[in-house]
């Protein structure tokens, strides 16, 4: 797939290999890669490859694209910890709704105990 990227974007920079980050999982669409800002442990974004601003800038093709993939991706996480016991998937959308990277990103948020500290 053809990827856009705006040069000001702190997600495309880590796309492009600009910024560094840990991967969890990549393909030509998506990348899966650990939140700077660790909620619990293994707490990741998903982010589209090409850059879209949030999710009311999707057309129906990318969004099936990338929400498809979220299913395995939570499913290879809770696989690499037996400690995993759920999950947490987020999507914020505008600074009201406390977005502050203007990338679209999907937070998977592992939980461990009834008890984390997490939202
Ligand atoms: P919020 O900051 O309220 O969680 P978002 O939903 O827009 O808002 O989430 C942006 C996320 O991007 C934050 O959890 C933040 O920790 C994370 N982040 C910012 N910069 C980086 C980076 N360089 N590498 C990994 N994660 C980052």
């Amino acid at each position: 797939m053809e990827h856009n990227y705006d040069d000001d974007c702190i997600f495309c920079k880590i796309i492009k290999g600009e910024i560094p980050s840990y991967t969890v999982y990549e393909d030509d669409d998506v990348k899966a890669f650990l939140d700077i800002s660790q909620g619990t442990p293994g707490h990741t974004l998903v982010i589209p490859k090409t850059h879209v601003k949030d999710i009311f800038a999707y057309d129906a093709d990318l969004a099936a694209t990338v929400f498809a993939k979220i299913p395995a991706i939570a499913r290879a996480i809770k696989a690499s910890d037996p400690a995993i016991k759920g999950m947490n998937i987020l999507n914020n959308n505008g600074t009201v709704a406390y977005q502050s990277v203007f990338h679209s990103h999907i937070h998977l948020v592992p939980r461990y105990t009834d008890h984390d500290d997490f939202g």
